[in-house]
């Protein structure tokens, strides 16, 4: 149905100014396919935003990794979703696993700062996804569908939505889900939207894999069918994000 294959590359934690100007000086020079075919979003840590905004290719966009729930004021430490907008910050990602596991982010709270980045005009790549206990428990499906309901509930519109799922045990360990297991949650994951939000959404939010992505495993996560892209950490510092994206081929 038209979603076009999306590659996020999420710096974390992780950088200095003379690497991270390595980094865009290699991601500039690579020869990619076109905008047309993938949409690259490359996420380092705010204080680089404005550094890899000017010297990023134009046909790359950034994401910030995280904003506030609200509006800003008196909350130390925190960056609001206006400020990206006025950074003109097009993307950020929200919930991802090490922030609901260190900052006991609860899926509530990651609903509301969607539903407020959304409405201030960011796109938003949503994360999502069980941990090992939980799969070993059987309620993968389960989970995933709580943490999606939660987000549900508070928005209308998910064009600017990005659904990744993220199996927690497959983040940072180098144990990626076989392209079956993660074609199984993405599958579960369509057909929970068109049950509960419209078949029009199911069809269209791209729902985006992440967990262990490398240069040699993407290539057959990417022909799963409902697979429509990568989140991509460790790797994204690497050259080898540049054959993730060209996965999308
Ligand atoms: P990883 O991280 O690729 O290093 O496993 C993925 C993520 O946390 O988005």
């Amino acid at each position: 149905m038209g979603r076009k294959f999306f590659v996020g590359g999420n710096w974390k934690c992780n950088g200095s100014t003379e690497e991270v100007k390595k980094i865009v000086a290699s991601l500039n020079a690579a020869q990619v396919p076109s905008q047309d075919v993938v949409e690259v979003v490359v996420s380092p840590p705010y204080v680089f935003l404005p550094l890899v905004k000017e010297f990023l290719r134009p046909d790359f966009h950034v994401a910030a990794q995280n904003c506030w729930v609200k509006k800003g004021g008196a909350y130390t430490g925190e960056v609001s979703a206006e400020m990206l907008v006025d950074l003109s910050v097009p993307w950020v990602i929200l919930g991802h696993s090490e922030r609901r596991a260190l900052l006991n982010e609860s899926s509530e709270f990651v609903g509301d700062k969607v539903a407020y980045a959304l409405s201030k005009g960011l796109k938003v790549i949503a994360c999502i996804g069980e941990t090992l206990e939980q799969r070993e428990a059987g309620t993968t499906v389960d989970v995933v569908a709580a943490q999606t309901k939660a987000i549900a509930e508070k928005i209308s519109d998910w064009t600017n939505v990005v659904l990744a799922y993220e199996p927690v045990w497959a983040i940072g360990t180098g144990k990626v889900a076989s392209p079956a297991q993660a074609q199984e949650v993405h599958v579960e994951l369509r057909k929970w939207l068109k049950a509960n939000v419209s078949a029009d959404v199911a069809a269209s939010t791209r729902i985006i894999y992440g967990g262990s992505v490398n240069g040699g495993n993407c290539k057959e996560l990417a022909s799963q069918p409902d697979l429509d892209g990568f989140l991509v950490g460790g790797a994204s510092l690497k050259p080898e994000f540049i054959d993730i994206i060209k996965s999308a081929e």
